[in-house]
């Protein structure tokens, strides 16, 4: 990475540049005001995601879920601590495959819960089933390790 990281809001959907030092420093949406970093696990929906996954510098990992499976809101806690181990380094998002249902189609995906990591514009590795936070770490972690640090 460059200079500066494209970042976007996974609140309003806006595009922001965070210079790379800034990463650290609690950076807020230039529209909304919304923190970029801080490590909290936001819901999207359709736009927005397909904005950060085709955007952002930072990785992203999403969590492809719904609300009648079980094993998705039990990994709901670790995948929010794993979250909150990794920022500002990595951001966490959700996305929910009921009432999204043509993302599923659109990323082909057969079995929930699946973390999909995007990252630079591209799909970068997924996981399925649910995973305790540690394991959820080390699988972005052991993706982004080629850049950023
Ligand atoms: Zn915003």
């Amino acid at each position: 990475m460059s200079g500066s990281a494209k970042v976007t809001c996974l609140e309003c959907s806006a595009v922001n540049r965070v210079p790379v030092d800034r990463l650290t420093a609690g950076p807020k949406c230039g529209v909304c005001g919304a923190k970029l970093t801080d490590g909290k696990v936001r819901a999207l929906d359709p736009k927005a995601l397909d904005k950060a996954t085709k955007s952002d510098d930072l990785p992203l990992l999403v969590d492809f879920w719904a609300p009648w499976c079980g094993p998705c809101r039990m990994m709901a806690p670790q995948f929010e601590q794993a979250a909150r181990m990794l920022a500002p380094n990595a951001r966490f998002a959700k996305i929910d495959t009921q009432d999204f249902p043509q993302v599923s189609q659109k990323f082909g995906i057969r079995g929930i819960p699946l973390l999909i990591l995007f990252r630079g514009g591209k799909e970068v590795a997924r996981l399925s089933g649910a995973r305790p936070a540690q394991e959820i770490a080390d699988f972005v972690r052991s993706h982004s390790a080629a850049s950023a640090r």
